[in-house]
């Protein structure tokens, strides 16, 4: 008799305040991406262009959190994906866009829209459509419970699929000394 089929781990991922780097390295996994297609499907992400998180296995979220709506996808993720995974050092620990955090929001919105060239004397942006900046740009775990990091910058398609696997398999995500690497 054969096997049951085993069911799918229902995915979602994102991208906040990140450059969507993450994203790239994920596809960088090459022709596992034949294997990815067996063992997961994806809900909301850019890979399929759904909109809304549905209930999910798994949560993956590039980028830490600079304006409101950052903050309401990212709990929205929380809501409804058992286990989520911060990917990439933006979403770890703030990343590049964190750099702004040695300055005031309103001096950054000054230099860049009234005084420094290119755009100077224009208008500071104030659709309320906008979402509102934060004061300062946050990593996730500082809003809501992450279960597991995966650091780099972006973290290797290798080390992507092999934190995947793991977690696939039931097993918290093990990146060894190979895998975890800051160049
Ligand atoms: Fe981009 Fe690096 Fe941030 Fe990933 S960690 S979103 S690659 S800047």
């Amino acid at each position: 008799m054969s096997e049951p089929a085993k069911k799918k781990l229902r995915v979602a991922t994102t991208s906040l305040a990140g450059c969507f780097g993450c994203h790239m390295s994920f596809l960088d996994i090459d022709e596992h991406l034949f294997e990815l297609v067996e063992l997961v499907e994806f809900d909301r992400s850019p890979l399929t262009d759904i909109k809304e998180v549905g209930e999910c296995d798994l949560g993956i979220i590039e980028g830490g959190l600079c304006n409101a709506e950052n903050v309401q996808v990212l709990r929205e993720f929380r809501a409804r994906c058992r286990k989520l995974v911060a990917i990439g050092a933006c979403a770890v620990n703030g990343g590049l866009p964190a750099q702004r955090n040695h300055l005031k929001l309103a001096e950054i919105l000054e230099e860049v829209y009234h005084t420094s060239p290119g755009i100077a004397q224009g208008m500071i942006p104030n659709d309320p459509e906008l979402p509102l900046p934060l004061n300062k740009v946050h990593p996730l775990h500082e809003v809501v419970k992450i279960d597991w990091f995966l650091p780099g910058c972006p973290p290797s398609g290798e080390a992507i699929w092999k934190a995947l696997t793991d977690i696939v398999a039931g097993r918290d995500p093990q990146l060894g000394f190979g895998l975890l690497h800051y160049d």
